[in-house]
């Protein structure tokens, strides 16, 4: 098979990196999570006194852009490669609540997407990748043979990630998750700077009642009918 881009957007906790993960093992594609990146530009500035208290200094995120160094590399111990945030593996911290609240603020700064949409580009540029975010199939690769627009209930969503949080040990609310999940899907659908909605030509998902083997299932189908021929070949 002819190796395609894969992009696939949607709302926040839909499950969408589960999904690509799921799909970049299964027809050995490199797998990249966008929103890890936006994530790690946001622990930069907690840490760096750049949000305090929720309020971000947006002249201060533009001069320290240049020294925010973000890729991702293969680390032994992980399936998965991981974050590196200037020489740190910061898979994990960019997972807090603290960051999940300030995330969206900073991905609404022009000039932070411009450079994270830059490094997607050059990421990708060989393709046989699945990349997940917000404005994949819309602005970073418009050009992807196939895309997909990820949606679920509120309830499930923040159902999920509620368990995921607890599982990892974090002191976190349901109410919280849900509050927090609603305000992102908000701040990213308003946004001036690439808003989150569906490419014309993005087929839904709606996994609210799907377990990430059917939606395996139902990819397969669409990979199999459109990109791979009687022979087994495209
Ligand atoms: O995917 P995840 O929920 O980890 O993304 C965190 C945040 O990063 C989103 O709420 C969104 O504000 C931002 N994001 C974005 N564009 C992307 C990926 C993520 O604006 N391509």
């Amino acid at each position: 098979m002819k190796k395609i881009i894969i992009a696939i957007d949607g709302f926040s906790s839909c499950g969408k990196s589960s999904f690509a993960k799921a799909i970049a093992k299964k027809y050995n594609y490199i797998f990249i999570d966008t929103g890890a990146m936006y994530r790690a530009t946001t622990l930069y500035a907690l840490r760096n006194n750049i949000i305090r208290d929720g309020v971000i200094d947006n002249n201060a995120v533009l001069l320290a852009l240049p020294e925010i160094n973000i890729h991702f590399s293969e680390v032994e111990g992980f399936e998965n490669p991981q974050i590196i945030l200037n020489g740190e593996n910061v898979s994990d911290a960019i997972r807090s609540l603290e960051v999940s609240q300030n995330v969206s603020q900073i991905s609404s700064i022009a000039e932070v997407r411009y450079k994270m949409v830059l490094l997607q580009q050059e990421m990708g540029n060989k393709r046989g990748v699945v990349m997940d975010g917000r404005d994949i199939g819309t602005v970073v690769f418009p050009d992807a043979e196939l895309k997909i627009f990820m949606t679920a209930s509120v309830d499930v969503r923040a159902d999920r990630r509620y368990k995921e949080l607890i599982a990892k040990g974090d002191n976190v609310s349901l109410d919280d998750i849900k509050q927090n999940i609603s305000y992102r899907d908000n701040l990213d659908q308003t946004r001036e700077a690439s808003p989150l909605r569906r490419a014309e030509d993005a087929l839904i998902l709606d996994n609210s009642d799907m377990s990430v083997e059917e939606q395996m299932i139902w990819v397969d189908d669409i990979i199999k009918n459109s990109f791979v021929d009687s022979r087994g070949q495209k």
